[in-house]
C-alpha cells in the first residue's frame, strides 16, 4: 500500500489499519444530546469545534489489512445522503487501493450514512468482489414488517437500507453476538442505536472496539452515558448497551474506534465518578 496521505494508520495485534473518511455532517445539538438543555448542548458544540449551531460529525471508516484481507468496516453514504458525504472511494484510492481490492465489508447497520455508499449510480456494486458480513438481527429488521411500519418520514431510510440490502443477498453472509468475521475479529451486538447494530472487536495486547454508532459522541457518549444520540432508534436500549459496552472498555482498557468522533477517532476511556472520560490518542500514541 503506498501511503500519500497523512491518513492516521497504526498496528493492532495481526491488523494494519487507516482510519479513512467519508467525510462529514453538520449536526445541531438537538442530535448530540437530545436530552441536554441549551447551554449543555452550547457547550458540547463548541468543543466540537461547532458554530452557529451545529457542529461537524465525522465519518471514520478503517480499512483494516492483514493476511490477504482488505477490509472496510462500512461504505459510507455515497452521494446519496448529504452532499459533505461520499468521500470514501476516493480517499481509499489516496491510499492505494481500489474499490475491487476489497475483500471483505462488515456492515455495522444500515443507516443512510453507514450503507448508502454500496452502489454507484449505475446501479452497480461500489465494492464489486467484497463479500458482505450484516448482522442477522439488522437484515430481519429492515427487510421484515417492523421497518415498513416506521413513520412515514423514517420511509427514505428504509427504502434505501432494502435497496442497498438486497443488492448483497447473494455475497452476504449474516452474523450474530460472538460470531469470528475472520480470525481475530469477533462481532460484539450493540443493539439501540438501530435493532441490530453490531460493533467488533479486533484482538491485540488489549481489545480494539470499533463501536461505530454504539458510542455515537466522544463527548455526550461518554461524560453522559445515560444520555440518548439523536438518531437512536430505541433509546432506552441504545442506553442500556452503552453502560455494557462502556464497562466491558474500561474494564479491559480496550482501545476504542468510533466513527462519528473527531478524526481519527481512536482513543481509550477512563472510569470517572460520574460516567467516564475519554482520551484522545494521538499517532504516535497509538503507534507506541
Ligand atoms: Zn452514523
Amino acid at each position: 500500500m503506498t501511503q500519500t496521505t497523512d491518513f492516521h494508520s497504526f498496528r493492532h495485534g495481526q491488523f494494519d489499519i487507516t482510519v479513512l473518511s467519508d467525510g462529514d455532517i453538520a449536526l445541531g445539538g438537538e442530535i448530540f444530546a437530545p436530552e441536554g438543555n441549551a447551554e449543555q448542548r452550547n457547550t458540547i458544540l463548541h468543543r466540537l469545534g461547532g458554530e452557529g449551531g451545529t457542529a461537524n460529525a465525522q465519518s471514520n471508516i478503517p480499512l483494516i489489512v492483514t493476511g490477504n484481507e482488505v477490509m472496510l468496516v462500512d461504505v459510507g453514504a455515497g452521494r446519496r445522503f448529504q452532499p459533505s458525504e461520499g468521500k470514501l472511494e476516493d480517499n481509499l484510492r489516496a491510499v492505494g487501493v481500489a474499490p475491487a481490492d476489497i475483500t471483505s465489508i462488515v456492515i455495522s447497520h444500515a443507516h443512510p450514512d453507514h450503507i448508502w455508499g454500496m452502489l454507484r449510480d449505475d446501479g452497480s456494486l461500489r465494492f464489486p468482489n467484497a463479500r458482505y458480513f450484516v448482522g442477522w438481527t439488522e437484515w430481519n429488521f429492515w427487510i421484515g414488517e417492523a421497518a415498513g411500519a416506521l413513520p412515514k418520514e423514517l420511509q427514505p431510510f428504509v427504502e434505501g437500507a432494502r435497496r442497498d440490502l438486497m443488492a448483497i443477498t447473494d455475497r452476504m453472509t449474516l452474523v450474530a453476538d460472538g460470531d469470528e468475521i475472520i480470525p481475530g475479529m469477533t462481532v460484539l451486538a450493540t443493539p439501540g442505536h438501530t435493532a441490530g447494530h453490531i460493533s467488533l472487536v479486533l484482538e491485540g495486547d488489549v481489545p480494539l472496539i470499533v463501536t461505530v454508532d454504539a458510542t455515537a459522541s466522544e463527548i455526550v457518549s461518554f461524560e453522559h452515558p445515560e444520555w440518548s444520540f439523536g438518531f437512536d432508534m430505541d433509546p432506552e436500549l441504545a442506553v442500556r448497551t452503552r453502560h455494557a459496552l462502556l464497562e466491558k472498555a474500561a474494564s479491559e482498557n480496550a482501545k476504542l474506534l468510533g466513527f462519528h468522533w473527531t478524526y481519527p477517532g481512536v482513543g481509550r476511556i477512563e472510569k470517572v465518578a460520574d460516567g467516564y472520560r475519554f482520551h484522545g490518542l494521538t499517532s504516535k500514541a497509538v503507534q507506541s
